[in-house]
């Protein structure tokens, strides 16, 4: 049997010929899978040659397994799989309570024009500024009883310990807690600016504070770590700090792939070492960096988020788009309600999106024997040598966020195992918006399949969407 016997076949192709796939225009910032693998070796610390790096038995998991040891199931099941709703979200907004220049009521009828179904308020937690406070959720009270059709979440812009004020993440607290003490408390509590001392545990801390006293109904608070590489050295960074926190619990759900601040000179305002690429940040963008490193490593973290991180719109200042007018988070929820987007966030439902290109769109993985398709922030289990049908499906509407005629140019797919990440297929998408990758069989070791659609530009950074993953494990 020869030892490439378990590797997919477009796989391999990906790998032997990765720079004859990439289509001009496609490798102008996003190094090719090539390098991209290479990032990934930093981890494995084993391999030398990239073609061996996608084989199933470089991945050294387990002995032989029999492929009728493993009947196709889901490991992982997201309840409304294929029976909820699509909403707009836009969850990192700043207002008047902190360093923002309009107030709760502005950006929401801001956002509602825009098409947010779900925003939240989430004012900086740096204990000179007004966020968390009772006029802070007063604002957002009398908003929510403007505005009924909206959900509209308390939340909090934390300085996370030890980096003072370097490094943020969004936290988000379901209303049936009491969001004002909660808040409150861990603002007064856990945030890093301004303190003497400027220690990791104190982050670690929040985390096991919010665990036990921020969970309601079996709704957990959701954290988010934001803009993950605007002021690292590299966006490799960003692993160690996610594997830290995850020790502690599962708070803290992933990145903000997309930052705000999109309409920058410097992108993102990512001004230090990193930048972004095609406007995400490279953790996400580059394939093999951060993100993939995680889910190689069997950590399920999301990082299709695109927001705003609205302050202001001034052309002289900011010029920040406003939430929904170019970034949109869209959300697949059980129902309209804020515990309901909570518990999307956390279970990895949802996908990014900027310049309005896509909507509802759905990465899928069929196997014969599973009783329905696999949904991204899901996870399966097939025998190896299993075949699977991937496809993404997507409406593209008539008119993107300028009005104008609206398209997206490539889908590609994404995979991801213990050593190595590439982009194993690109496709166009058919008139009726869906994309049918060629069936591949499923590698010893399992795989993770990420995707995300492209619209070309010459002259400007790419828009692009972005899913979360699907885990297809072949062992228990
Ligand atoms: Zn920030
Ligand atoms: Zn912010």
């Amino acid at each position: 049997m020869s030892r490439f016997t378990h590797i997919p076949y477009v796989v391999l192709i990906a790998a032997l010929s990765a720079v004859i796939l990439i289509p001009a225009g496609c490798d102008r910032e996003t190094p090719a899978p090539i390098i991209a693998v290479e990032s990934l070796q930093l981890n494995s610390g084993q391999r030398s040659a990239s073609k061996s790096s996608i084989s199933a038995e470089a991945s050294g998991l387990g002995a032989e397994t029999p492929s009728s040891a493993i009947k196709p199931h889901f490991v992982k099941q997201i309840d409304w799989s294929e029976k909820g709703i699509w909403v707009k979200t836009d969850t990192h907004i700043h207002t008047t309570f902190s360093d923002g220049s309009n107030s709760v009521e502005d950006v929401v009828l801001k956002a509602k024009s825009f098409g947010c179904d779900v925003i939240a308020i989430t004012d900086h937690a740096d204990r000179n500024l007004k966020a968390a406070t009772p006029e802070y959720l007063e604002a957002i009270e009398a908003s929510r009883r403007q505005h009924s059709e909206m959900i509209i979440l308390a939340g909090l812009e934390w300085n996370i310990p030890p980096w003072g004020g370097d490094e943020h993440a969004t936290v988000l607290v379901s209303p049936d807690v009491d969001e004002w003490k909660t808040l409150s408390v861990f603002k007064s509590r856990f945030d890093d600016l301004g303190l003497m001392k400027h220690k990791a545990e104190l982050a670690e801390e929040a985390l096991r504070w919010l665990d036990a006293n921020a969970v309601k109904k079996g709704v957990k608070p959701v954290v988010i770590y934001n803009h993950p590489s605007r002021k690292n050295d590299s966006s490799m960074e960003t692993v160690k700090h996610v594997l830290a926190w995850r020790k502690i619990n599962d708070l803290v759900i992933g990145f903000e792939g997309a930052p705000g601040h999109q309409g920058n000179k410097a992108i993102g305002s990512y001004k230090r070492k990193v930048k972004t690429v095609d406007r995400w940040d490279p953790v996400v963008a580059t394939v093999g960096d951060g993100w993939d490193t995680l889910l190689g490593k069997g950590i399920d973290v999301w990082a299709a988020r695109a927001d705003s991180d609205f302050h202001n719109n001034r052309p002289s200042d900011l010029n920040d788009f406003w939430p929904g007018q170019f970034s949109e988070t869209w959300l697949y929820v059980p129902k309209r309600s804020p515990n309901a987007v909570l518990q999307a966030f956390r279970a990895g439902s949802f996908f990014g999106a900027h310049g309005h290109i896509a909507r509802q769109v759905e990465l899928t993985v069929e196997a014969e024997g599973l009783a329905r398709r696999a949904y991204p922030g899901e996870a399966i289990a097939l025998p190896a040598g299993k075949s699977i049908t991937v496809r993404v499906k997507c409406v593209v509407p008539a008119k993107d966020w300028r009005g104008q005629p609206n398209r997206v140019d490539v889908v590609e797919l994404i995979a991801i195992n213990k050593d190595s990440a590439s982009i194993i297929a690109k496709k166009s998408l058919s008139s009726d918006g869906i994309v049918q990758f060629d069936s591949m069989e499923v590698p010893k070791g399992g795989l993770v399949l990420r995707a995300r659609g492209r619209r070309i530009l010459s002259d400007a950074p790419h828009l692009l969407f972005c899913t979360n993953p699907i885990r297809i494990q072949t062992d228990n």
